[in-house]
C-alpha cells in the first residue's frame, strides 16, 4: 500500500513541509509522497493534509475561493489527518483573533475545538526560537521555530495540549488533528512530521 499526503500549495512554506513530509515517509521506510494540493479534485485522492504557515486570511480566503475549504473539512471530519503549523492551525480553529486589531472575520474550517490568539508574541521582529517538551514525541527537547505566531487562548476538554510555552498552550492534538503555534517544518526535526504520518498511515490502512 501506498499513502499519499497534501500539502496545500495556495501560499505559505510549502515546499519546506513537502521536504518534511518525503523525509519523514523516507525515515519510516513508508511507501508514500507528499504532493501539493490546491483544488478539490485533487484533495480528494490524498490519504492526510498538511496546511503550511503563512499568512491565515490569505490561504483561508483562497481555499474558500476554490472550494477546497470545504472538501478539506468534510474530508477531515471524516477523518482524514491533518497536521496545521502557524496559520494551519489558525485556520483550522474554531475561532480566531488578532492580539492587536480583535475580531478578523476570516475564513476557518472550525474543526479544531479552539480559540487562537493570532500574532501572539508580537509582530515579524519579535519571532524567535525556542526549546519545547513535547513528550507525545520523545524525551529530547524539539526547537520550536516562532514565527508571528499565534498561542491557543482557549480549548474544550476533548482537546490535548501536547506543548506550552510559559504557560501558554502551543500544539495540540485533537482526535485526527494535530496544531502547532510553530513551524517544524523549519526545525530540521522530524518528530512531529514522522508522528503525523504515522498517523496517516493507520488511517489509510482501516
Ligand atoms: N501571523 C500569521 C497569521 O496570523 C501566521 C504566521 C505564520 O504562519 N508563521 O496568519
Amino acid at each position: 500500500m501506498s499513502i499519499r499526503i497534501g500539502v496545500l500549495a495556495l501560499q505559505g512554506d510549502i515546499e519546506e513541509n513537502l521536504n518534511a513530509v518525503k523525509r519523514a515517509l523516507s525515515t519510516l521506510s513508508i511507501d508514500g509522497d507528499a504532493i501539493q494540493v490546491k483544488y478539490p479534485e485533487q484533495i480528494e485522492h490524498i490519504d492526510g493534509i498538511v496546511i503550511p504557515g503563512g499568512e491565515s486570511t490569505v490561504i483561508g480566503t483562497l481555499a474558500a475561493l476554490n472550494g477546497s475549504l470545504k472538501l478539506i473539512r468534510d474530508r477531515v471530519s471524516d477523518g482524514m489527518p491533518a497536521l496545521g503549523t502557524c496559520a494551519g492551525m489558525i485556520i483550522m480553529a474554531k475561532k480566531a483573533y488578532d492580539r492587536v486589531v480583535g475580531e478578523t472575520r476570516q475564513k476557518l474550517l472550525s474543526l479544531l475545538d479552539i480559540t487562537v490568539e493570532r500574532n501572539a508574541f508580537g509582530r515579524q521582529i519579535d519571532s524567535f526560537e525556542a526549546h519545547l517538551s513535547i513528550p507525545v514525541i520523545g524525551k529530547e527537547p524539539f526547537k520550536g521555530v516562532f514565527i508571528r505566531a499565534p498561542i491557543v487562548k482557549d480549548h474544550t476538554d476533548n482537546v490535548e495540549v501536547l506543548a506550552s510555552l510559559q504557560g501558554k498552550v502551543v500544539a495540540v492534538k485533537q482526535g485526527n488533528i494535530i496544531g502547532t503555534s510553530f513551524h517544524p517544518e523549519l526545525a530540521d526535526d522530524l518528530r512531529l512530521h514522522t508522528y503525523f504520518v504515522d498517523t496517516v498511515l493507520s488511517y489509510a490502512k482501516r
